[in-house]
Order: C-alpha cells, then sequence, then structure tokens
C-alpha cells in the first residue's frame, strides 16, 4: 500500500489516488468525540477524514426536547459540512463504517450500496453507543429508545399521537391505554422524558382537546434499580423523585420488565409478583450498548471487551501493539469514566494532541486523565438537580445552571439564538413549537425492519 490514500468505488472498480505527502488521519463518528478530534486538528499538518453514518453532529443530550416538542431536530443536529466548512484540511464522508483493518491501515465504508476505502496513518475511532434491551431486541418494535433524530421524532409522533387516538377513544380502557406513557429506565434521559412528558399534559395541552383531560395522563418511570439518578446519589436522587411524584408521575424502583407489546408492559414487582401495565407508548432509556466497530477492534488486537460492549483501551486511548489507533467516548471502557459527552470531547483532544506531537517530534504525554467537570438532570422546566465536586443541589439555580452549560456547548450561533427562543416560548408560556409529527416518522422504522436483512437501499446507475 502506498502512502496515499485511495477511494475505491466497488461497483465500478474505479479508484481515485489521492496524491498526499501529508499525514492521514481518518475519524469515524461525528459525534462529541468524532467532531471535537477533527476541529483540534484543525492547525495540524494532517490531512483529517472524518466518516460519519450520519451527516450531522447530535447533540444527544436534548433529544428529549425534540421528542416532546420544545426544540426542532435542526436546532441540536448542525450539518458537520456546515462545521467544518472551513477547515481546509478536513474532509467529510457520508457512510456507515463497515470494516476496520488495522493491518493494512484501512477503513471500509458504505453509502446506498456503494463501498468506499480509505487508508489512514492514524485513526480516532469514535462511534458511541447504541441502546441496548438487555437481550429483547424484540422490545425495539414498541418501546424506542433515544439515540438518534429518527427515535425522537418517532417519539414525538407516538407521545403527540396518543392523545390524538384518545381524543376519539370508544371505551374507557381504550383511553386509559393511550394515555398511559411508560418510560423504562430512571438515569437522566429517563427522568427528563418523564418530567416533559407529565409538564406536556398538565401544561401545554392543557385547552387542547374537548373529550379527554390530557392533564389525567398516567406517566410511569420504572427501573430495575432501587433508586432514581442513581449515578447522582442518593440526596439528589431522591430530591428527583419526589419533585417528580409532585408533578404526578408515578416512580416504580426495584421493578424488572420482563415483556412488552403494543399494548402493555409486563413487570416483575419487588416483592416477585407479575403485573400488566396497559400502556401504548413506552420509551426506552434503559442501557447502552457500544458500536459493533468495538468487536471488531477488540477481534484484531487482542483487546478486552466490556459487559456493554466497549473496548479496553490503553492509559493514552490506543490499542495494544496499535499506537496509531486512537478509540474515545462512550464505545471505549476506561475505569472512572462515565458515558458522558465531557469524557468524549476530553479524550478527543488529548489524543489530538498527542498526534500533533508525534507529528511535530515532541514526546507523548502521561495517560490520559478525565477531569470531572460535574453532572446535572432537569426534571422538569425551572428545576434541575446539578453534582459537581463536593457541591450537590437542586432546583431553580441548578436549572440555571444546566441552561448555561447546554446553551455554551450547542454547536453554532444560530443554533443558540433559535434554542433560547424555543426555550422562552416552553418555558415561560406553554407553548411547544415543534408539534408537527408524520406518519412516516412513526411508523418508517418497523416498516424497514419488517423488509428483513435484506433490505438496503442503493442509488440508481
Ligand atoms: C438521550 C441522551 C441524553 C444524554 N444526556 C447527556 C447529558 O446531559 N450530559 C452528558 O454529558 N452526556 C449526555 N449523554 C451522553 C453523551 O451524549 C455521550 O456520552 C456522547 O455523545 C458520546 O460521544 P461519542 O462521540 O462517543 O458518541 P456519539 O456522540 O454517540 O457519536 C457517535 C458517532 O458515530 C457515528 N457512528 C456510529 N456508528 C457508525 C458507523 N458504523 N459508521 C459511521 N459512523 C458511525 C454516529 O453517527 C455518530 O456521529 C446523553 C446521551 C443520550 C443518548
Amino acid at each position: 500500500m502506498s502512502r496515499d490514500s485511495v477511494v475505491m468505488l466497488k461497483e465500478d472498480h474505479k479508484e481515485v489516488p489521492q496524491t498526499s505527502p501529508r499525514h492521514r488521519v481518518v475519524v469515524i463518528g461525528s459525534g462529541f468525540g468524532g467532531l471535537f478530534f477533527a476541529r483540534a486538528m484543525r492547525r495540524t499538518d494532517a490531512d483529517i477524514t472524518l466518516i460519519a453514518r450520519t451527516s450531522h453532529h447530535l447533540f444527544q443530550p436534548l433529544l428529549y426536547q425534540v421528542a416532546t416538542g420544545i426544540l426542532s431536530q435542526g436546532e441540536i443536529a448542525p450539518a458537520t459540512r456546515e462545521i467544518l466548512a472551513r477547515q481546509k484540511n478536513a474532509r467529510v464522508i457520508l457512510g456507515d463504517v463497515t470494516g476496520i483493518d488495522v493491518g493494512a491501515r484501512t477503513v471500509t465504508s458504505e453509502l446506498l450500496g456503494q463501498q468506499v476505502v480509505t487508508a489512514y496513518d492514524s485513526l480516532l475511532v469514535a462511534a458511541g453507543a447504541g441502546q441496548s434491551y438487555f437481550g429483547n431486541a424484540h422490545f425495539a418494535r414498541h418501546a424506542p429508545g433515544m439515540k438518534s433524530i429518527d427515535d425522537a421524532l418517532e417519539l414525538r409522533g407516538r407521545i403527540f399521537g396518543a392523545f390524538e387516538a384518545a381524543e376519539i377513544a370508544e371505551s374507557e380502557a381504550e383511553r386509559g391505554r393511550l394515555l398511559t406513557f411508560v418510560i423504562v429506565g430512571a438515569g437522566p434521559t429517563g427522568v427528563e422524558m418523564a418530567g416533559q412528558i407529565a409538564e406536556l399534559a398538565s401544561r401545554t395541552l392543557k385547552r387542547d382537546f374537548r373529550s379527554i383531560d390530557p392533564g389525567a395522563a398516567r406517566v410511569i418511570l420504572l427501573d430495575a434499580a432501587p433508586a432514581v439518578l442513581t449515578s447522582f446519589g442518593e440526596k439528589l436522587g431522591d430530591h428527583a423523585r419526589s419533585r417528580l411524584e409532585k408533578m404526578g408521575v408515578e416512580v416504580m424502583l426495584a421493578t424488572m420488565v420482563t415483556d412488552l407489546d403494543a399494548a402493555s408492559v409486563t413487570v416483575r414487582d419487588p416483592d416477585g409478583g407479575s403485573r400488566r401495565i396497559a400502556a401504548v407508548t413506552k420509551v426506552w432509556a434503559a442501557g447502552v450498548a457500544a458500536s459493533p466497530l468495538a468487536g471488531q477492534l477488540a477481534e484484531q488486537t487482542g483487546a478486552g471487551l466490556d459487559r456493554a460492549g466497549r473496548i479496553e483501551v490503553q492509559g493514552d486511548l490506543t490499542l495494544p501493539g496499535h499506537p496509531e489507533v486512537f478509540v474515545v467516548g462512550d464505545m471505549a471502557a476506561l475505569k472512572d469514566c462515565p458515558g458522558v459527552a465531557q469524557v468524549a470531547i476530553q479524550g478527543a483532544r488529548y489524543a489530538a494532541d498527542q498526534i500533533s506531537r508525534r507529528l511535530d517530534g515532541q514526546p507523548a504525554r502521561g495517560p490520559f486523565k478525565y477531569s470531572d467537570k460535574g453532572s446535572m438532570a432537569t426534571i422538569s422546566r425551572f428545576s434541575a438537580v446539578a453534582s459537581i465536586g463536593r457541591f450537590q443541589f437542586g432546583g431553580f439555580i441548578a436549572w440555571l445552571l444546566w441552561l448555561a452549560i447546554h446553551i455554551a456547548y450547542i454547536v453554532g450561533f444560530k443554533h443558540r439564538v433559535t434554542t433560547l427562543l424555543h426555550w422562552a416560548v416552553s418555558f415561560l408560556g406553554r407553548g411547544r413549537a415543534e408539534r408537527a409529527t408524520t406518519e412516516q416518522q412513526v411508523f418508517a422504522r418497523n416498516a424497514i425492519d419488517d423488509l428483513g436483512e435484506g433490505y438496503s437501499p442503493t442509488l440508481p446507475r
């Protein structure tokens, strides 16, 4: 293999050599890890190729606001190409990475049936994590997760759609099923979803219906763990729980989901008894599984995988025997590093620094150290919990801090401005500007699944 990066198009076997004597860095993923890495490499003497399966950078922490009609998807998902447009040493390729060959130093990606092979000298893998249904993949059909824009828009359609269907329901039982919302997983995403659905029902939709009282909707937050927000500690967990209960959310802890279908959730209670909860709308906010690319890398390098499928990286975030391959963010297993944006961002900046030092002939840095800047979760408008170092607090101040930090991390000035406007509409008033939903958003995912394994969209040639 020459030093040239080679792009091969599988269908016609065309090869497009790109002669460049510069160091070639391939980045997989346009999330917090991938994008912050690419930007940190802007002043280096290297060519960066960022490959991701979505054309946007997704600000996952605000997905729940897209799902509940506060924000539009565009506000939390700016185009990666636009963000990197002025960075001359970076280019963007849209495609699903299907293979990494650490021996040949190539990455294979696919877009609409067309295969592209990109060669690298250094590789940064930040492909994140998906939802885990703990071995019950079939639950996904009726309980979407919260990982992508598709998920958030499907949930938006399901949530608003449930109220519409309840308005014309013919029996109390049917109305009850439609107006019961079950959120599985009482971590930050579950707590935020439960709080928002409760607020949506009791504030936004209060005057909109004639046959039903949206405020009578049941919102159930359940978790197999014995506490809410376990990673925030007992004090903040209790604070969040009591705030949710004040809002009418039913919190069911030490309660395990054993089955799930279109119209219900079956749970095992702490006393061992089994119970069926009639509920049409379910949200799955429990469990993550690392990108399958972690498994591929583990097989080729001998690195271990943890229970969530994350790859065990070395202290400098590289893989054994492969100092040119860095893995950061949600798909890397690192002691005391939770699956949060700051871990991905700091890991990305560390990896960029290490590669720049190599290029400049400077000595390498010591092992990566995560600096914990704290964590936060909102419960409702004007109420959040924050854990920052020794300080743990909940309420309005925590919410203001949450607001400031989230605005600071949203990429792009215009996205910040429109987000602030939408927040004013929703938090100061009752409205939600983003209530539009379509049939395709709700039904397309399952329809595509029904087409089976062999289904793969291709471009006409
Ligand atoms: C609903 C939700 C709420 C959250 N809230 C918070 C919060 O409040 N605070 C916080 O700090 N963290 C929060 N997190 C966690 C945070 O978003 C993640 O830790 C962070 O996004 C991890 O960054 P990453 O770069 O590792 O992965 P991601 O940001 O997930 O990016 C992965 C990228 O890889 C791409 N990709 C994946 N597989 C492939 C493939 N095969 N080929 C090509 N591209 C691929 C994806 O398209 C994406 O661009 C939340 C996460 C979720 C889901």
